[in-house]
């Protein structure tokens, strides 16, 4: 199987510099220093890199239209996809892909590491191997096992834009509070295919690339006040926001809010509730503190991430500038498998 590498960034590709001992870029040649194994395994393995290579916090909608042109400008000669990113915005990017790439029957890994390919106790060797085995993987009928954006770590093979990263210290630095791991990489690499996505579409691959990041996140907090909120919801041009609530949905019942969200809304800008809890999901209506929202127009975000919440909301309002409604059916909606409603 033909494998492409595309290494954006992050502390997987840093080296520890022998003369000064700061953490400096890696290359290709490094990666062939420290990781012989692979270009040496079952798998052919290119590697294209980022020029610059970035840390994840610099990554922005340009650099996600970066990795989809790869991936699409070489979705013929290849038979998966591994990006190499820096862990802490790896799950917006890993959202973001899954939205711009449609009817994808190739594996997009995204994997990376704790520690740098170039310190002896990195965590980068294997995730790189397995990420790439997971990429190069097809079962016998010739179908990709993972035609999915996930997202591999220590591990555990997750759904993209169901993950979070969660921890900045161990090896584990991602879960996925809401829905199973698709994988686990132990001794053997054991697929749980009832959770995997197989799109019916022989379509071929789509590539959506607009954002519109006119968008914002609101967390309520006890004791936010209405500066506050009216200060957010009134941001010119604001097209989107993520309203953070408590519990299943939850907010304050000040009229103020109940107002302002509700002059928001008929201004044209889309709400989404999503819980400020990583498990469990939105029910409004459920308790009578979030029937203001309802009544506002604020749409459920279900059991949704935010970083897939917010990526989700910059695509939809991209590709949709003049239709609201199909924004807020697609917000609705689960389109990637990155929500369950109910
Ligand atoms: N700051 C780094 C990044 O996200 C951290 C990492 O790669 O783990 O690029």
């Amino acid at each position: 199987m033909k494998v492409l590498v595309i290494l954006t960034g992050g502390t997987i590709s840093m080296v520890r510099d022998a003369h000064s001992g700061s953490l400096c870029p890696a290359d290709l040649h490094t990666f062939k220093a420290y990781v012989p194994e692979m270009f040496a395994g079952d798998n052919h393995v290119d590697m294209m890199p980022f020029d610059p290579l970035l840390d994840s916090s610099d990554l922005n909608p340009d650099s996600w239209r970066q990795m989809a042109q790869m991936v699409q400008e070489h979705y013929d000669e290849y038979d998966g996809f591994v990006i190499l990113h820096g862990t802490d915005t790896m799950s917006y990017s890993a959202s973001a892909l899954s939205f711009m790439l449609e009817h994808l029957r190739k594996p997009v890994v995204f994997t990376g590491s704790q520690l740098p390919v170039g310190v002896l106790r990195s965590d980068a060797k294997e995730n790189l191997l397995t990420a790439i085995e997971i990429a190069g993987a097809y079962d016998n009928d010739g179908n990709a096992i993972v035609p999915e954006v996930t997202v591999y770590m220590d591990g555990e093979l997750y759904r993209g834009n169901r993950t979070t990263k969660r921890n900045a210290e161990h090896f584990s630095a991602f879960t996925s509070y809401n829905y199973p791991a698709l994988a686990r990489a132990g001794v053997h690499i054991t697929y749980n295919r009832q959770l995997i996505h197989y799109g019916e579409s022989l379509q071929p691959l789509h590539v959506y690339d607009q954002f519109d990041t006119r968008v914002a996140i609101l967390k309520l907090f006890p004791g936010i006040t209405e500066v506050v909120v009216e200060a957010v919801l009134n941001i010119p041009e604001l097209r989107g926001v993520v309203l953070e609530t408590f519990g299943a949905g939850n907010a304050p019942t000040h009229e103020w809010l109940y107002r302002a969200l509700r002059n928001a809304v008929d201004r044209g800008v889309v709400v989404v509730n999503k819980t400020q809890c990583n498990t469990g999901s939105v029910s409004m209506g459920h308790y009578a503190v979030s029937l203001n929202l309802l009544k506002a127009g604020v749409i459920s975000g279900y059991d949704i991430t935010t970083e897939a919440l917010l990526t989700k909301m910059m695509h939809l309002l991209g590709e949709n500038p003049n239709d609201i409604e199909t924004v807020k059916q697609k917000l609705s909606s689960s389109l990637r498998g990155e929500l369950t409603i109910g």
